[in-house]
C-alpha cells in the first residue's frame, strides 16, 4: 500500500512489519538528517491519555507536557505506524502539538523507518521484537 499525506515529505509505504503489525517503509531514498514527515493528532489531557492507554494495547500517545498529550490513534498519517527499534534510523521531534520525524542516517528504499519510543505507557510490559543488536527486550 502506497501512502502519502500532506504532511509527508517522502514517498512512504505502509506494509506488514517483522517488528510488529504494520510498519512504515521508505519508498524512496531519504538522506541523513532530512525531515521525513510529521503526524498530527487529537489534543487531550494527560489524565485522559492515561485512561485511554489502559484500555488499548495498540495506541500511540505522546505527552507534550505534564498536562497535555496528543493521541494519534485516529490519525491517517502513515507515520503513525512507525515501529520502535532499540537501534532506530529516525528520531521524533515534538513541537507545538505535532510530532516530526527526522532521518538519523541515510535510509534506503524498502527499509522500515523506526524510532526509539523512549518512555511509553506500556512500562516494560510488551516484548520488543526489533531484533537489533543490544535490544533491551522490553517496551
Ligand atoms: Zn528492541
Amino acid at each position: 500500500m502506497s501512502a502519502r499525506s500532506a504532511y509527508q515529505k517522502y514517498a512512504l509505504m505502509v506494509q506488514p512489519s517483522r517488528i510488529d503489525g504494520l510498519g512504515v517503509f521508505a519508498a524512496q531514498a531519504i538522506a541523513a538528517a532530512r525531515k521525513i514527515g510529521e503526524i498530527r493528532g487529537e489534543s487531550i489531557s494527560v489524565d485522559d491519555a492515561r485512561i485511554r492507554a489502559t484500555r488499548s494495547e495498540r495506541i500511540m500517545i505522546v505527552e507534550l507536557s505534564p498536562r497535555r498529550a496528543i493521541d494519534f490513534s485516529k490519525s491517517n498519517d502513515p507515520m503513525r505506524y512507525t515501529n520502535h527499534s532499540c537501534r532506530p534510523n529516525a528520531r521524533l521531534d515534538i513541537r507545538q502539538g505535532r510530532v516530526e520525524f527526522y532521518a538519523l542516517r541515510a535510509i534506503a528504499p524498502g527499509e522500515e523507518i523506526t524510532v526509539h519510543y523512549g518512555e511509553t505507557h506500556h512500562q516494560g510490559r510488551l516484548e520488543c521484537r526489533c531484533g537489533a543488536v543490544g535490544c533491551s527486550g522490553r517496551l
